[in-house]
């Protein structure tokens, strides 16, 4: 039996308008209501132009809100950025870092994605870090090379920043999503023997730095979990939980995955 708490996260990404969310928002939040005890985190990442709308609409509900992105600077010239202390002001607790779109559409490198987790545990916003490999590298072998590489940067950034103020690393601050980039929008799913095998590498990965944190690190799945595929991959002894796309925009999708980790 796992003893970390499940966590189902959904991305909005560049959906959304005030009345579709307005009407999202409320049957997720009395379909939450409809399950009981929850032993499950839930959290929605919503574009930045909402954020005030997801927490009026969520405050005293079990479902936390968070942005989708961060910028890498804390404040000043950055024309369109957003910093964590703005995120802040609506009470984020999560922000998604390093997804495979801000990482290829926008270029993002490992270094800026460990900045950004910087800015974010600065703020006191969870980090939700976000590591996958493409197809190509997947068929090439390089997929555990790939997510060490982009795991350790993060990680070493923490340790680095935790260091210089003389204060312990805490890697379970951070939430860890596995997202293989041909999964993600595409309607293909991992198995759960394969996510499972990535997922307990990247806790291993975790583990050579601290063993105690990687036992309690949450390590999600994300790319095409939908209602029909979530439990399999829920059940697996190192998925702790989802980070949902498509399926978050449709009530319904997302109510029953988070029925699924509820269980
Ligand atoms: C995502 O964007 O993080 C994601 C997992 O998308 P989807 O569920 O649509 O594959």
């Amino acid at each position: 039996m796992k003893h970390r708490r499940p966590f189902i996260a959904g991305n909005w990404k560049m959906n959304g308008s005030l009345s579709a969310n307005a009407a999202l928002l409320s049957e997720l939040q009395s379909g939450v209501a409809g399950l009981g005890k929850m032993h499950c985190d839930v959290a929605v990442c919503v574009p930045a132009p909402y954020l005030g709308q997801a927490q009026v609409g969520l405050i005293n509900t079990v479902v936390r809100w968070g942005a989708q992105d961060v910028s890498n600077q804390t404040n000043g010239a950055y024309t369109g950025e957003v910093s964590a202390s703005m995120l802040n002001d609506f009470s984020c607790f999560y922000t998604i870092v390093g997804h495979s779109e801000r990482r290829v559409i926008h270029a993002e490198s490992d270094a800026v994605v460990a900045q950004k987790t910087l800015r974010l545990i600065d703020a006191g916003i969870v980090p939700i870090v976000c590591v996958g490999e493409t197809l190509q590298e997947r068929k090439a072998g390089q997929t555990e090379q790939v997510v060490v590489r982009q795991l350790t940067t993060v990680l070493n950034a923490i340790e680095k920043a935790a260091s210089d103020k003389g204060m312990p690393a805490k890697l379970d601050g951070i939430v860890i999503a596995y997202e293989p980039v041909w999964a993600i929008g595409t309607g293909i799913t991992a198995t759960p023997e394969m996510a499972q095998q990535v997922h307990a590498y990247l806790r291993a990965q975790v583990a050579a730095y601290d063993q105690d944190a990687a036992g309690r690190v949450q390590i999600l799945y994300g790319g095409s979990m939908k209602p029909d595929n979530a439990e399999a991959l829920l059940a697996m002894k190192d998925i702790d939980g989802g980070l949902i796309g498509g399926a978050a925009l449709k009530a319904a999708d997302f109510l029953a995955i988070i029925a699924a980790a509820n269980k």
